[in-house]
């Protein structure tokens, strides 16, 4: 079986390591410190592929931000990474196949190969973090619209009367109500509006100040705001994915991301079937966790290079 380098370039670290076209993890996994400069990105993961060049067929390289239709480069800035680092040409790393992709589509990859996904030919995966991310594999291969930027889900408008600014700079995206900064905008303004907040353990803070953690920790001790506050967030959460599964009819929807622990799959999954016109989709927490990116921009890497 082939096998590819999987590297995955976070804004603070390079986890990399060998895996073959089941996703499976061949080699021990190794990370190095992320650069500050665009010329010691490249040198240093020219170094790394060097080192493996003996033991692979290709080399997968997930990253934030929008990826060109060849998988050579990344378009966009991306907050996390310097100046110049969407002027790297990555093909020209190794004499090896090089595939670039955007990290969340890596990890639905991932995902779809060997993890929560494995099994099924529609995955959809939605990371809820900070903000939403999103990718798809549709029957088998992964979805990259005509730009390949497809599946930009946290940037879905959820209403039209500009209630909300997003950090995009734009109004009313659905990350913007959804994600874990959803979550604590949503303290804000329930703090506003609830009655419950005036017997609330946060009733002394101001309505900004209120964070994610915060009512996470109010949820589990019961408090009548923070469980009000909670369920108009997974509200939110739902608005959007019913609409997804009417929009993509995936046999599987993976959660992945820092606040899937405190969402109950099961009672979404039970939702969305009620309530979408397509039917009998699963939800599924990600089990690839901090690896999907290395794993499955290895497993994109081989399938690309055996096309
Ligand atoms: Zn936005």
């Amino acid at each position: 079986m082939k096998k590819a380098l999987g590297i995955d370039i976070g804004g603070t670290k390079i986890l990399y390591g060998i895996v073959n076209e089941k996703g499976e993890i061949l080699s021990e996994l190794k990370k190095t410190p992320t650069p500050k400069t665009a010329d010691e990105i490249y040198s240093t993961l020219k170094k790394i592929i060097e080192e493996n060049y003996n033991d692979i067929d290709a080399v997968g390289l997930s990253s934030a931000g929008a990826v060109n239709l060849e998988n050579t480069r990344v378009l966009s800035s991306t907050p996390n990474l310097p100046d110049g680092y969407n002027q790297i040409d990555f093909s020209t790393l190794s004499d090896k196949k090089i595939y670039v992709e955007n990290d969340a589509n890596c990890a639905c990859a991932a995902e779809y190969q060997n993890g929560a996904g494995k099994g099924f030919r529609t995955v959809l995966m939605i990371t809820i973090g900070t903000g939403i991310g999103g990718g798809m594999i549709s029957e088998g291969k992964l979805f990259r619209g005509s730009t390949g930027n497809a599946l930009e889900v946290g940037s879905l408008k959820i209403f039209a009367d500009k209630r909300q600014k997003c950090t995009c700079g734009r109004y009313d995206c659905w990350e913007s109500y959804a994600s874990g900064t959803g979550l604590k905008n949503c303290a804000k303004t329930g703090a506003q509006t609830y009655p419950e907040f005036k017997t609330s353990i946060y009733k002394d803070k101001l309505p900004q100040d209120i964070t994610t953690y915060d009512i996470t920790d109010g949820v589990e001790k019961n408090d009548d705001f923070c469980v009000k506050v909670f369920n108009q967030w997974i509200d939110y959460m739902f608005v959007g994915l019913v609409s997804l599964t009417d929009i993509f009819n995936p046999d599987c929807i993976v959660i992945s991301g820092g606040m899937c622990s405190f969402i109950d799959v099961e009672d979404l999954e039970k939702r969305i079937n009620e309530e979408s016109v397509v039917s009998n989709t699963k939800v599924k927490t990600a089990l690839t966790g901090n690896n999907a990116g290395m794993i499955g921009a290895g497993v994109l890497a081989l399938s690309a290079s055996s096309r």
